[in-house]
């Protein structure tokens, strides 16, 4: 079908005389009527395509009659074959009866939302049909050309809708980037056009929100033209500019209730609640989400600070604060308030609770979210998702007292569930770590007794023996200890006293030493004992001291007149002599003390 072009047309498309059709992109035209002294300024707008032309938003009586003049300086009326309208006002809608008798062909038709149909139906339309756009699957292919329909609810009807011409970019926005101004050019020049666009928007959009979520369904159309039913044409340099300004402005009900605080409040935290899901999902670091979360309450409610409780797998309570960087620390005192929570099942709590999950500390007595002050403290209970059960308490500390109503415990309580999801993930991080912290230190610990362990012993001799090899002064004196007739306690007294004796010695070598020294339990009664710069006659006393200790030790009964004694060799590294050189000369020694009477000190020089 070839695309029509009206022969009174093309010299007027190019300027912006008003008396005349307008061609604001490729083949689309504003046929409008400038009212005077009509701060709405409200637009029809054509899209040329042949017989398959299509009328946008068309007018009322007031406008129409300059409107068909202008449709007619481009196509012949019979080329319309479709009439949208975006929603079902009268400065929409009310030429319709009259399009119903001067539109003559049968297969031309109206197309709006389901919701506009039922009223518009009361026009008394005889003969063109009522379609929807559902029922067009949200697009119109007009032969070759597709018009798109974005679904943009209560902005500012509940079945209201845009449509994008994928041709030229050109977004029809009905009542959204509508402007409302004295003084309205057909094109917005620069950003001061965006007044207009605020006004209009605090009178006729319904909240924030419903106007994000209607522009977050328009803004990733490839768009380069706006052209709104009232307001201004916004050309593409100015569009990012208008969507991020409208995004964030308040409109509607937060703005009729400005000096209302509790909606104020509300409004805030339901920011708050979305800008926490947006936190949740872009950082991982549990600090971060707990900061941030923090500034985002700060200015809404007193808050000082906030803390995490969180019982683990084995009982434990990880604690998350400011103080540590929200680092979980395992703690054993918990605050009782917060105690009393852990573990509870949903149920338990929502029967004992009655609901709401919110609950308030006052002069340290719990309770209910039934208007009354909140002195020192919010706790909102975070339950598990996989068995329901209270893993963790939040323990927002307050500064002032507040009215906490049920509006706000509602929205708090919404807030614990993608928290409940971030302390989770946090406990399972922070359990791995202490797993990894507690076998890190099995291996470095003997079990029985506390001394180091053969491991940990090479790892930090390697590390002493290069500083000993650089400074002659980080001396290391090596002594081997081995306890005398062991086997003959094991025998006499049995393995448990024979583990007792063990730990007893264990503990007189730990005593006598400072904290850089490194004793190690080589395995059975034997131990080595590092000194680190120790002059050698000190290392002597030591190990003397030490063979005295044990000799001097008291057991309990049935080995209470049993004498345990130790030998000792004594080696003294040699810079840059491989430790197990060093250790093989203590063991001389020690061999020498053994094979010369036991419970004595031999020095390998
Ligand atoms: P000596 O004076 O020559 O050192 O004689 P000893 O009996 O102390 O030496 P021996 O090496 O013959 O015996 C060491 C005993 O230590 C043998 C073993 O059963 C016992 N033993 C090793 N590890 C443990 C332990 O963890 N607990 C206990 N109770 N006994 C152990
Ligand atoms: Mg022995
Ligand atoms: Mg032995």
């Amino acid at each position: 079908m070839p695309v029509s072009s009206h022969p009174t047309s093309r010299s007027l498309n190019k300027t912006e005389d008003l008396d005349h059709a307008i061609e604001i992109a490729h083949r689309i035209w504003w046929v409008g009527c400038h009212l005077l002294d009509d701060i709405f300024q409200c637009h029809p707008y054509l899209i040329e395509h042949g017989d398959q032309s299509v009328l946008l938003d068309p007018g009322s009586v007031l406008t129409f009659d300059t409107t068909l003049r202008k449709i007619q300086e481009v196509i012949p009326l019979s080329h319309i074959r479709y009439v949208i309208c975006h929603h079902q006002d009268p400065d929409i809608t009310g030429i319709l009866p009259y399009l119903d008798e001067i539109i003559t062909r049968n297969d031309a038709v109206i197309v709006s939302h389901w919701r506009a149909n039922a009223l518009i139906k009361h026009l008394g339309i005889k003969k063109l049909p009522l379609t929807c756009v559902e029922q067009y699957g949200w697009k119109l292919d007009l032969d070759g050309r597709e018009l798109q329909f974005i679904f943009t609810p209560y902005l500012h009807f509940s079945g209201a809708f845009c449509t994008f011409d994928k041709a030229t970019g050109t977004l029809f926005s009905s009542d959204i980037f509508g402007g409302l101004s004295e003084n309205t050019p057909l094109f917005a020049k620069d950003e001061q056009a965006f007044a207009a666009i605020q006004t209009f928007h605090e009178h006729y959009m319904p909240s924030q929100e419903i106007l994000r979520h209607g522009l977050s369904n328009l803004e990733n159309l490839p768009i380069r033209l706006i052209a709104p039913q009232h307001g201004s044409i916004i050309p593409e340099h100015l569009v990012r500019f208008m969507f991020d300004n409208l995004k964030n402005m308040d409109c509607g009900l937060f703005l009729l209730t400005r000096n209302n605080s509790d909606y104020r409040r509300l409004s805030n935290l339901n920011r708050m609640l979305r800008e926490m899901m947006q936190t949740l999902m872009l950082h991982r670091a549990f600090s971060e989400v707990a900061n941030r979360i923090l500034d985002l309450a700060k200015p809404l409610i007193p808050v000082a600070d906030l803390e995490f409780f969180a019982q683990i797998e084995s009982g434990e309570i990880l604690h998350l604060a400011p103080e540590t960087g929200f680092n979980g620390r395992i703690i054993t005192t918990v605050p009782p308030e917060c105690q009393t929570f852990l573990g509870l099942h949903r149920d338990h709590w929502e029967s004992h609770y009655k609901g709401p999950y919110l609950i308030t500390l006052y002069s340290g007595q719990i309770i209910m979210p039934n208007g009354d002050l909140a002195e020192n403290g919010l706790i909102i209970p975070l339950f598990s998702p996989q068995n329901e059960l209270v893993q963790a308490v939040v323990l927002f500390r307050l500064t002032e007292k507040f009215v906490l109503d049920e509006e706000i415990a509602h929205i708090l309580t919404q807030l614990s569930i993608p928290l409940g999801v971030a302390v989770e993930r946090e406990i399972i991080f922070r359990t791995m770590d202490l797993e990894k912290e507690k076998a890190c230190e099995r291996s470095i610990r003997d079990p029985l007794t506390g001394l180091y362990t053969r491991y940990y012993m090479q790892e930090a001799l390697t590390r002493l023996c290069r500083i000993h090899d650089r400074d002659i002064h980080a001396s290391i004196s090596l002594l081997a200890f081995d306890i005398d007739h062991f086997k003959s306690v094991n025998d006499t007294y049995g393995h448990a006293m024979g583990d007792t004796t063990l730990k007893i010695v264990a503990h007189i070598i730990s005593d006598s030493i400072r904290s850089i020294d490194i004793p190690v339990r080589l395995g059975g009664e034997e131990f080595l004992l590092f000194l680190i710069s120790t002059k050698e006659n000190m290392a002597r006393e030591v190990a003397d001291r030490i063979r005295l200790l044990v000799s001097q030790q008291r057991f309990a009964p049935p080995m209470q007149e049993r004498v345990v004694t130790i030998s000792c060799g004594i080696a003294f590294r040699h810079p840059h002599e491989p430790i197990e050189k060093t250790i093989e000369r203590a063991d001389l020694a020690l061999y020498q003390a053994k094979s010369t009477g036991r419970n004595k000190v031999v020095v390998n020089d």
